[in-house]
């Protein structure tokens, strides 16, 4: 029923059903569809797998956000779904997870993707409807409005409660990922723009975080690691500041217990790439955020997925490569200068 409007749910169920034995799969909220004939209710799914212990790190891994950026919900399947297969032979696999924890919430906004819509049913940008006003400047309309839910952007009406998608994300992201001493996440979505961006708050200021100097250490770690990488490495303010964002609001949240680091990213896949070679997808709102021709869905797959998998490996392996009291100062220096000269 739901593969006309959402094959990306068929796709994610398919993997689910495949990988029962390994995984911890919850329906967080239901979401009404309300213009479809059949009034649909569509599942946001939270999918967890490996050590439930609170005392080993634990990375998320988020898509579908926007509902017209599929391709992040793509890429977030494909990798819990390469994760599923290898769990049926691979025995460093299966050592990875004895140490950590994995979250999967593949496709946060299913209404708004089944309706081919950016923001959510209701009209609300889930990127723009977090508690939390930008303390610089923002641009107009983009950084966050509430003029109306016809327009993009809308934040939601002032001191409302936040979006049911919202509430979801957040209750999995305090109970899964902030109880630990370390954890990372990664939000993916398709942006404009020629290069992939992976961007770390703030975006409502152009302030530093406090782990800045483990942000730089993350970078520094990736770069050597994959030198022939193609992500431009920086703070959202870098690019535009904007109001409510959730990842701004978690962050902040999670800073208030001083002795836990958490780590958010946002992959924001450059989607000029795929519209510079084909100037069709111009005319199409599904093209402009995602790869139409096939063999280009695939090979955004491909590049992305060992990110996914660095990042896993990366919060396994925190203990090697975060700050030290000795590196802390000159990682905090060379991201100033890098960022915030
Ligand atoms: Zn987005």
């Amino acid at each position: 029923m739901q593969s006309k409007n959402l094959p990306e749910m068929d796709t994610l169920e398919r993997t689910l059903n495949l990988g029962a034995p390994h995984l911890d799969v919850n329906v967080v909220r239901r979401i009404g569809v309300a213009d479809s004939p059949s009034s649909v209710t569509l599942p946001i799914y939270s999918i967890c797998l490996g050590n439930p212990s609170p005392n080993v790190p634990a990375m998320g891994f988020f898509g579908g956000v926007h509902g017209l950026e599929r391709i992040g919900s793509d890429v977030v399947i494909a990798f819990l779904h390469s994760l599923v297969m290898r769990l049926q032979w691979d025995t460093t696999l299966h050592h990875q997870l004895e140490s950590m924890r994995l979250v999967f919430m593949p496709i946060v906004n299913p209404g708004g993707m089944w309706m081919g819509t950016r923001a959510n049913p209701h009209g609300v940008d889930l990127m723009r409807n977090a508690p939390i006003d930008a303390t610089d400047k923002v641009p107009r309309l983009v950084g966050g409005q509430r003029i109306s839910s016809g327009l993009p952007w809308y934040r939601g009406q002032e001191g409302a409660a936040m979006e049911p998608e919202n509430q979801a994300l957040c209750e999995v992201v305090k109970a899964e990922l902030l109880p630990r001493r370390f954890s990372m996440a990664l939000d993916c979505h398709s942006g404009f723009g020629v290069r992939d961006r992976l961007w770390f708050p703030y975006a409502h200021t152009r302030q530093p975080i406090t782990h800045l100097a483990e942000m730089q250490a993350l970078k520094d770690t990736f770069l050597q690691t994959y030198n022939h990488h193609a992500y431009v490495f920086e703070p959202q303010s870098l690019q535009y500041l904007a109001h409510a964002d959730v990842w701004d609001h978690l962050y902040i949240h999670a800073c208030t217990q001083v002795d836990r680091t958490f780590l958010p990213l946002t992959l924001e896949m450059g989607s000029w790439l795929w519209i510079k070679k084909n100037l069709r997808q111009m005319f199409s709102l599904r093209g402009i955020f995602n790869p139409l021709i096939e063999h280009r869905q695939h090979r955004v797959l491909r590049r992305h997925l060992s990110l996914l998998d660095f990042l896993a490996r990366a919060t396994c392996s925190h203990a090697r490569w975060t700050p030290t009291e000795f590196s802390r100062t000159t990682l905090h220096a060379n991201a100033m200068q890098a960022w915030y000269a």
